[in-house]
Order: structure tokens, then sequence, then C-alpha cells
């Protein structure tokens, strides 16, 4: 990474992820911006939309530019790694590749569920075979928290969200 924050990559890409992520850093069509988050949410004017690790923002054109946006909680990430999931490193190319599909597919259209679903779910694709943490929203009439269930079965306290 350079001192403007502009990642370039050396070496032969091997897999279709790593492939998908070179042409992610040498796109001069697509730009991806990572946030890098403390914030358990994103919010847009279509509301506010809870994050497990990560999460697609939608797009929008400058200058013939596509400019994607993505954020990500590295808390999240390490709670997902110890739960089992990918390692933080991992995390993080899966929201920047994310970032990249999402404004490849949809292009000058800000976040909706379908449109991160649809990102999402092709870079999971990419990634290959690995083992996916479960979430699961506990709700009292004063607080939400979000667990994620690890792969010996243990339950993980991601953030807890009050009323
Ligand atoms: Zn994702």
């Amino acid at each position: 990474m350079d001192e403007n924050g502009k990642i370039s990559a050396s070496g032969k890409a091997k897999s279709k992820f790593d492939k998908e992520l070179r042409k992610a850093i040498r796109s001069n069509k697509i730009t991806v911006t990572l946030n890098i988050t403390e914030k358990n949410d994103t919010e847009d004017e279509t509301g506010r939309h809870y994050m497990i690790v990560g999460q697609y923002e939608g797009s929008r054109i400058e200058n013939g530019i596509i400019q994607a946006s993505q954020s990500i909680n590295l808390n999240h990430a390490e709670i997902w790694n110890r739960a089992g999931g990918s390692s933080i490193g991992l995390s993080v190319k899966h929201e920047i590749v994310e970032a990249f599909i999402g404004g490849k597919k949809f292009p000058g259209v800000g976040y909706t569920d379908a449109n991160y679903n649809t990102a999402h779910n092709i870079v999971r694709d990419l990634e290959g075979r690995q083992f996916i943490p479960q979430h699961v929203e506990v709700r009292t009439p004063t607080q939400t928290q979000f667990y994620l269930i690890g792969n010996n079965g243990e339950n993980l306290l991601l953030y807890t969200v009050t009323k």
C-alpha cells in the first residue's frame, strides 16, 4: 500500500477470489472505499443496517468512475475468527471484493438488501469452502444482542443494541 492508501499487487493470483481481488486493485473504472468503523451499523436514507463484520453500502458515479463503499468492523472480524470463521485478513479481502462486485453489478445504485446480498453471495462462492459462523439475534423489550455461533457450538457475543 502506498502513502495514498492505494493497494498494489504483485505475483500470480491463483484462486478465483485472488483474481477478483486483483481486478479490484487494478480497475480504473471502479474505486472501492473501505471504511474501518467501530460502529455496529451503517445508516443511509433507507434506514439503519446492523452489520455482521462488514457490509456493502452501495455505489455512486463521479466523473465517470464508479465509487463503491463498504464498511468493516475489525472487532467483529476478530470475534468472527475466534468463532472459527475466516481470518481478519480474509475478512478484509472479502469486504474489498464485495464492494467491487457490488459496484460492477449495480453501478450508481445505493444500498439495498438485494444488492448487498447479491454481492455478498458472489464473494462467498469465490471464497470457496470454509466455516461460516451463523448469527442469532436475542431480543428483549430493552435490547437486542447479536451472537455468533462458533464451530464448537459456543455463543460469542458480537454486540448489544439498547433501545
Ligand atoms: Zn459479505
